[in-house]
């Protein structure tokens, strides 16, 4: 199923990955983000490339949420609402006007603030794929893509943490590397719960994941990095892209650092959820058959301290 991306290119193109994640993170430590504080839980933090800034803001215990910007058009969309108090503040200080807001899902840490947006910012659009997420003005379907300056938007109807999560894939017009929202389905290390949903739909899922470039940047929904990982080490003990990514991880948190976004292709090396084709990961689960490795994944990290 995986065969299209052999094993020594993983590798490889690993290797180059970690070299553009520490030019990203040299960036961001360049810029000086001022120290978060205390309240937050990480820095805010920019992400930039060709064409497009992913702004990284921290909410709640672990929550984030984004803010992207279309360089060219300065046109901005926000993913998640988790804490409108903090955007609001960082649209004013950073002077951006926000016209789309993108929600994953209805969990209220992802989807609370809409009332108080449509509210506040009566213009902008407010687009989801649940009809449980309140003021919804566009109303989303698989596949869709939507054109924000010029950036594309592509709508990845992604159920299984819930039946209406969606993810978004977002190519900039300046052909630079994209990036997906992938809110609570997938994460660094590891993934969300199947609390809608099953493992047939996640391997799905991961099935359609793994068709995107893999030098896309991951940003998922919630700051759970280091439990991932550890669990990970659990599964394959033996793989040294997951100790290295744990190390990693530690001292961006000692740092208050987000630790998104990662690579599609690392995420390919040490995250056991994309890796249930793995011999290591398969020998964990007892079995071959993906939506039993799947299942047995999900079930032993649902019980993992
Ligand atoms: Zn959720």
């Amino acid at each position: 199923m995986y065969s299209l991306f052999g094993r020594g290119l993983a590798h490889k193109i690993y290797k180059h990955a970690c070299l553009a994640q520490r030019l990203w993170t040299d960036k961001a430590a360049a810029a000086k983000p001022p120290a978060a504080p205390d309240k937050l839980h990480s820095q805010i933090v920019d992400v930039r490339c060709e064409g497009m800034v992913v702004k990284i803001l921290p909410a709640r215990d672990n929550n984030y949420m984004y803010l992207i910007t279309d360089l060219p058009t300065g046109c901005t969309a926000a993913i998640d609402l988790s804490d409108n108090k903090l955007l609001f503040e960082t649209l004013k200080k950073e002077n951006l006007t926000l016209s789309y807001a993108f929600i994953t899902h209805h969990h209220e840490d992802h989807a609370g603030g809409t009332e108080e947006l449509a509210a506040q910012y009566p213009d902008v659009k407010i687009c989801a794929g649940d009809e449980r997420i309140k003021c919804v003005t566009h109303c989303v379907k698989n596949d869709e893509k939507l054109k924000l300056g010029e950036m594309t938007f592509n709508c990845m109807h992604t159920p299984c943490h819930t039946v209406g999560h969606y993810c978004f894939f977002v190519e900039c017009g300046a052909g630079g590397p994209p990036a997906l929202f992938t809110g609570d389905t997938l994460f660094q290390g590891g993934c969300g719960g199947f609390g809608e949903g099953t493992p047939e739909q996640m391997v799905a899922i991961v099935d359609r994941f793994m068709s995107l470039p893999k030098m896309t940047r991951v940003f998922g929904g919630h700051e759970n990095t280091i439990a991932n990982l550890r669990f990970a080490q659990c599964v394959e003990p033996e793989n040294s892209n997951v100790s290295a990514r744990l190390m990693w991880a530690q001292k961006q948190r000692e740092n208050k650092l987000p630790t998104p976004p990662s690579l599609l292709c690392e995420e390919m090396c040490f995250n056991p959820f994309l890796r249930i084709d793995h011999p290591d990961v398969q020998n964990y689960a007892g079995d071959t058959d993906p939506i039993y490795v799947m299942f047995c994944l999900r079930k032993q990290r649902d019980a993992f301290k």
